[in-house]
């Protein structure tokens, strides 16, 4: 990566080229999950999933040991079942999910799967038993069915559009001048934000895998766009194992278990009512999104009668 990043301002005419470059490498370290600095212990074995379910036990982490960002975080997720987390930006949110997939290792504490330590199985083992739907989607410049198709190399095409059809995809492909044969990345078919979260929701209902790591989207998409992709969603968490990353907590309302995340603790857990109830920070957050989605809603309608 360095020495691709010394070209950019040298030679401007190839800057698009190299851009393209440096997105598909993040994107291979991304998919094919290499890390320079995680290595596999000596004598790692395979990742052996029974039921799926996550444990995380007084978990501390840091990025820089000066600054502490997850202080003593335990949770569980039992099999099938979907936990939320929620809170403030910059709260230490995306790291669980980082953590769970081995991109970092803990300080203390532990991250384990079926009561293996991620630490103690291979990465190869460990990632193939997660899916994960990132908050931005870097698509190859390839056909759109090569995208999808990512998550199991050997699908068969008509598994592929069976997979765009659950992810709700399958009618914007159609709506393409050469269907599922259409070129699309930079340099292709550019996608908005809603349609490239679907064709990852695809990839990964494609790769079926037992574990599923959601990190939703802060960029606001439009009510009926994130209905969609709700509705995508749910399907693809169905019996699951699944840890949610929320922004939006109208996506967590039927969590099994919603965790507010706050200065790297468990500020508050229990399920969407009981915080209601608790009217503490989450019953906050609730209130200010709620408002800003009734503003949002007025001014939509205000616009549609000009
Ligand atoms: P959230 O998802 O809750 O918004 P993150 O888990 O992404 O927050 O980040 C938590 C904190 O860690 C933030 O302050 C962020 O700036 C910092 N951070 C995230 N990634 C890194 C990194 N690779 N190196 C150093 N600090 C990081
Ligand atoms: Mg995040």
């Amino acid at each position: 990566l360095m020495q691709l990043s010394l070209p950019l301002g040298v030679i401007g005419f190839v800057y698009s080229e190299v851009r393209q470059a440096l997105a598909n490498i993040e994107q291979m370290f991304d998919l094919l999950d290499m890390d320079a600095e995680i290595e596999d212990a000596p004598g790692a074995k395979e990742l052996m999933v029974a039921s799926g379910a996550i444990s995380f036990k007084d978990v501390h982490f840091a990025y820089d040991k000066a600054r502490p960002i997850l202080k003593g975080v335990s949770f569980d997720v039992p099999a099938g079942h979907t936990i939320a987390v929620v809170g403030p930006s910059g709260a230490g949110k995306s790291t669980i999910s980082r953590l769970l997939y081995r991109f970092y290792d803990v300080q203390a504490g532990s991250v384990s799967i079926d009561g293996q330590d991620v630490r103690t199985v291979t990465q190869k083992s460990l990632r193939a038993a997660i899916g994960m739907v990132p908050q931005d989607t870097v698509l190859f410049n390839e056909t759109i069915a090569y995208n999808i198709r990512y998550g199991r190399p050997s699908a068969t095409q008509e598994d592929v559009e069976r997979a765009a059809e659950i992810a709700q995809v399958d009618h914007f492909i159609h709506s393409l001048p050469e269907g599922y044969k259409s070129m699309v990345g930079e340099r292709g078919l550019k996608l908005s934000g809603g349609e490239k979260q679907r064709v990852a929701i695809a990839r990964t209902i494609l790769k079926s895998p037992p574990i599923l790591i959601l990190d939703e989207a802060t960029s606001a998409l439009d009510t009926h766009t994130e209905q969609e992709i709700q509705a995508a969603l749910d399907e693809v968490s169905k019996n699951r194992t699944t840890l949610i990353i929320a922004h939006r907590l109208s996506t967590v309302i039927n969590a099994d278990e919603i965790i507010v995340l706050k200065d790297g603790r468990i500020a508050e857990r229990g399920r969407h009512a009981e915080l209601l109830d608790q009217n503490g920070l989450y019953a906050r957050m609730w209130n200010r999104q709620r408002e800003a989605t009734e503003v949002e809603e007025h001014l939509t309608k205000v616009r549609a009668e000009d």
